[in-house]
């Protein structure tokens, strides 16, 4: 191997000789600077990532050796990747074998695959983050101390002169925001995080565009309609909406209900019928025009409209006038307008992710929200995958623009190239039905030394039973009770819960169910609920809260809870309980119910088991109190994070904060667990951290023996656990709760 000058290369980066020459523009420069590195260290590659403050991202700026077409296209968040790491600890990252190494991160298509060593070292002004420069060669074990020494030489020389690059570069970052995407445009890939896993490859459609395309529907259709025509047609799209109701009802009966309703009514509102017929007969239009018109109108209107729930209707109105529109002109009932499309939304109501899902979407993308964030949960129940990414130009996307999304590792590639589809076709393939994973799975879950761990499951859907049965699930641990409330257009009634809770509790037989009380607000606002405008909703009339405040809702639900649970082994969670004083008002309410259903010879459960959600920080000073005073313990996760760490769950935009491994967090569930052995009172844990095998270690290292999941992770999470030694986790876990920093923990935990 050729000896490395490297004082030839400092002096020749001070001297900065030749590199102006032939500049044409920024990307140039640093397109040189790149190349001069790579030629006198003798490597096969050499990158410049800068890093864009406001986007909190690190963006791939120049390269010597990676596919250029990768420039601007890769991105990576601090912390995320060797490069990324290196940026976010402020230290060089050197690497012998980096595709083995924890942290790594793979991007297909970007030419990378053979280069072993690696070494990424931070540009930095003070304590100001610049950027990274990362070398990489073919060959293993290539750098070595003097390489390292010689490079941080290097990076501090061109810190001052990469940085005036990038803040001129910024300068021009609004020509970037107004730039198109789609064919032939440079935004390729965009890296975003997993709602709901899952691979999908179709035409992107952005959500917002409510621009009613009709008249294309016109070309080469040269027949005139009469009035009658325009009749038929209104009854026979109502006929196909009815059926359509239909069918969503059988197969999510317990959320579907009358989501199709707005449409139907519209077609039974007289105005609106009225508005069609007198263009048609008065102005002499034609009656596809006269819908078009009408339409555009409606659509108008309703985009003026302050309460966003409202302007969900413009959809709605949308949706009718192309099934009007088809009917007239006697065009089969064809797929729906976002059959296999992905849908790509700054945001969803859940009642649209529902309709998306009955008309067989393939895939959301959405620009708000977070991965605990219920419409994500949503979407893992109806599995539809679903990416949330936090970059506008998607909204930009050109009409049929083909998306794939690789809904597994978060990324999104807006017209892939052949290879990216090719090995997405593979992957498909090799992707098996979830279902088909049923016969691994055992009844029961042992860790690798014999200690019995239980699995529950997570439901938020009935639908979700199938596969918690397929899975063996050891009874329900969490039924997210909120979901027939938010997608319904007013409060369901004792009797439409009732019916919901039995068919539950059917669904499981013999086994512990555990009904979580009704837990809105937050980011689950019921759109008829005139108070649910709050200026910080997870803070506000939230949950229990609700519940305790509208005693007569909290009643009808308990009733429906305690009638449908005869019978059955049943027990009642309270959500974001914050006080002991909380919790007794509503266990006396579970009481004053259980005797009013006793004294009118209602049959029901007599005694069901009484627990609370561990959500907010205040129940750690008093967590021996209630441990004294409840059945049982489950803790929410996603929320007792979101509060204690100040992170809300559902903002992309400060997810790099919301840390699981923070200190004070496992301190805490540890905290909660000692005094519910102490009391002898069940725990278990109920967020997503129950999921995620790197924290499940934890989890059992502090003493957790029951967790309940979304049904999907139970086969992954039942293989993980069976390979953990319990003892050795119990003491690996002692290390780490001794670790003040997170960066120590999640190094540990690696
Ligand atoms: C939690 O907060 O961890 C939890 C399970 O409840 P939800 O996600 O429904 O708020
Ligand atoms: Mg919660």
């Amino acid at each position: 191997m050729k000896k490395r000058d490297h004082t030839k290369l400092i002096c020749d980066v001070g001297e900065l000789s030749g590199l102006f020459k032939d500049v044409t523009s920024l990307e140039v420069f640093l397109q040189k600077i790149v190349e001069m590195i790579a030629e006198h260290m003798h490597s096969d590659v050499c990158s410049v990532y800068l890093f864009d403050e406001q986007m909190r991202e690190i963006v791939l700026k120049a390269t010597k050796g990676l596919n250029p077409a990768s420039i601007g296209i890769v991105k990576l968040r601090l912390g995320e990747g060797l490069t990324g790491i290196a940026l976010k600890e402020m230290r060089p990252i050197c690497k012998k074998n980096a595709s083995s190494s924890p942290g790594y991160r793979y991007f297909p298509d970007i030419g990378e695959d053979p280069y072993e060593s690696f070494l990424a070292v931070p540009i930095l002004r003070g304590q100001m983050r610049i950027g990274v420069i990362v070398i990489q060669n073919v060959q293993k074990n290539y750098f070595d101390e003097e390489d390292i020494k010689a490079f941080r030489a290097i990076t501090s020389q061109l810190a001052n002169i990469i940085e005036t690059t990038k803040m001129l570069m910024e300068l021009n970052v609004q020509k970037l925001t107004n730039k198109k995407i789609g064919n032939g445009q440079p935004l390729k890939l965009v890296k975003g995080k997993v709602g709901s896993q899952g691979l999908a490859f179709a035409e992107g459609v952005v959500w917002e565009e409510v621009s009613v395309d009709l008249d294309a529907r016109k070309e080469g259709n040269e027949r005139v309609y009469s009035l009658e025509d325009f009749h038929r047609a209104v009854r026979l799209t109502e006929k196909q909406l009815e059926d359509l109701q239909q069918q969503v009802e059988a197969k999510l009966s317990d959320v579907a209900s009358l989501i199709f309703t707005a449409q139907i009514l519209m077609l039974k509102d007289q105005t609106f019928l009225e508005a069609i017929e007198k263009l048609i007969n008065d102005e002499h239009y034609d009656p596809a025009e006269a819908i078009i018109h009408t339409v555009r109108r409606y659509v108008d209107m309703f985009e003026r409209l302050s309460h966003p729930h409202l302007r969900e209707k413009k959809q709605d109105v949308k949706d009718v006038g192309r099934r009007l529109m088809d009917n007239l002109r006697g065009i089969p009932e064809g797929k729906a307008e976002h059959n296999e499309k992905i849908v790509v939304a700054r945001e969803l109501f859940p009642s649209e992710i529902l309709k998306l899902s009955s008309q067989g979407v393939a895939g959301i993308i959405l620009l708000s929200g977070g991965v605990t964030s219920h419409l994500s949960i949503l979407s893992r129940s109806l599995r539809i995958p679903l990416i949330i990414a936090d970059e506008d130009l998607l909204l930009n996307m050109d009409p049929r623009t083909p998306v794939l999304m690789d809904a597994e590792q978060g990324n999104i590639y807006i017209d892939p190239s052949r290879d990216i589809v090719d090995s997405f076709r593979k992957r498909e393939k090799e992707r098996q039905d979830i279902f088909s994973l049923k016969d691994s799975v055992k009844e029961v879950t042992y860790t690798k030394d014999g200690v019995n761990i239980q699995l529950l499951a997570n439901i938020n859907l009935l639908s979700d039973l199938k596969l918690a049965r397929a899975f063996k699930a050891e009874g329900i641990g969490l039924y997210r009770t909120e979901f027939p409330f938010i997608v319904r257009s007013n409060f369901p009634s004792e009797e439409e819960q009732f019916t919901v809770y039995k068919k539950l509790v059917e669904g499981m037989p013999g086994q512990e169910i555990t009904f979580r009380t009704l837990d809105i607000g937050g980011d689950k606002v019921l759109s008829y609920y005139n108070h649910s405008k709050e200026e910080n909703p997870f803070l506000g009339m939230r949950s229990i809260r609700f519940s305790l405040k509208h005693k007569d809702i909290f009643m009808q639900q308990l009733m429906a809870i305690l009638r449908a649970g005869r019978n059955a082994k049943i027990q009642i969670m309270f959500p974001m309980i914050s006080s002991l004083d909380e919790f007794l008002e509503a266990k006396a309410i579970v009481e004053e119910c259980l005797r009013d259903l006793q004294k009118r010879q209602i049959p029901c459960h007599r005694n069901p088991k009484i627990g609370i959600m561990v959500e907010l920080p205040a129940v750690l000073e008093i967590i021996e109190a209630l441990a004294r005073e409840v059945d049982f313990f489950s803790i929410g996760t996603n929320d007792f994070i979101q509060y204690l760490l100040a992170v809300d769950r559902t903002n992309e935009k400060v997810s790099e904060h919301y840390l699981p491994e923070h200190p004070s967090v496992l301190r805490a569930l540890k905290k909660v667990v000692e005094a519910a052995q102490k009391h002898k009172k069940e725990i278990s844990i109920c967020g997503d951290m129950a999921h995620e095998a790197r924290y499940i270690r934890y989890l059992l290292g502090i003493g957790i023996r029951r967790f309940s999941l979304d049904p999907c992770y139970i086969p992954t999470i039942q293989n993980f656990i069976e390979s953990v030694d319990l003892r050795k986790m119990e003491q690996q876990t002692r290390q780490v709760m001794a670790q003040d920093r997170i960066q120590d923990i999640v190094q540990m935990m690696e």
